[in-house]
């Protein structure tokens, strides 16, 4: 059987499915991964998310952080991919996405249930007194923005290097990978830490691993059941398109 359709069957017969995406499911909206050949970080010097080094240097971290993730991230639109999964979940054929991303195009395509394990950059956060803003909220000309309530420099409201993951998203994700039939991969390295552990304790709790992206990944030859190598873009739509045919 190709591997598309081995896919299809498994999510036909699942009845808790959940998608577990990363930075290749947002590679069709023009935004590039953080790693590899034409990765972010061959561009731009990682430090600027590192959490001491944003609150040392807060104006030379923000003039980064918002041309890389305000006026460049912030002109993206969701993509096929993320369509066919706010598609899926409207027709009870898919329970939550957890995202590894801060782009909020899961949200934008409609998706309800979403899991942010890192954050979301469309959010500001005042670290003082928890106030938060919409980035159009904000005037992001003079750098670093401020608190509208107490002055406080605002941070992008997404996990730095050296920050934890959100409790509240943590323990979400602990729970659908423990209780999922099948754990849908989409656009992962599976070399992030600790999000690359929730497929596993999704395997060690009896989960089906399928997997979708046009390069193998750490997960392909570990916890990986049905490898279906090729763009989000392409495979998600084929996929939603097949789980209504039949
Ligand atoms: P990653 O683990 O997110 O890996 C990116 C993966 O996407 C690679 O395996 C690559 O082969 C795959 N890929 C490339 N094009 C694809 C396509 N069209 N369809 C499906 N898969 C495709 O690694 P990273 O980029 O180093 O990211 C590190 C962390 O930063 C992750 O948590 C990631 O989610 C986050 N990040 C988020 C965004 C975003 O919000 N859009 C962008 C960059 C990085």
């Amino acid at each position: 059987m190709d591997p598309l359709e081995e896919a299809v069957q498994l999510l036909k017969k699942s009845s808790h499915t959940t998608a577990f995406t990363g930075a290749g499911v947002s590679v069709e909206s023009g935004i590039p991964p953080f790693r590899g050949e034409n990765g972010l970080w061959s561009r731009y010097d990682p430090i600027v998310l590192d959490i001491g080094y944003f609150y040392s240097h807060p104006a030379s971290a923000w003039k980064v952080i918002k041309e890389i993730f305000y006026d460049y991230f912030g002109k993206a639109k969701p993509n096929p991919a993320h369509y066919a999964l706010a598609e899926m979940e409207k027709r009870g054929q898919l329970t939550a996405i957890i995202t590894q991303n801060i782009d909020n195009l899961h949200q934008e395509a409609g998706s309800k249930n979403v899991i942010e394990y890192h954050g979301n950059s469309q959010r500001l956060i005042c670290p003082k007194c928890g106030a938060t803003y919409r980035p159009e909220e904000i005037d992001l000309s003079k750098l670093p923005p401020r608190c509208k309530k107490d002055g406080e420099i605002l941070k992008p409201d997404f996990v730095f290097f050296g920050e934890p993951i959100p409790p509240e998203a943590a323990a979400k994700a602990t729970e659908e990978a423990q209780t999922a039939d099948v754990f849908l991969l989409i656009g992962t390295t599976g070399e992030v830490m600790p999000a690359s552990m929730v497929p596993q304790m999704a395997k060690q709790y009896g989960a089906k691993i399928i997997e979708i992206n046009p390069e193998e990944s750490a997960y392909t030859h570990s916890i990986t059941d049905v490898y279906v190598r090729g763009k989000a873009g392409v495979i998600m739509p084929a996929i939603a398109k097949r789980l209504v045919e039949r």
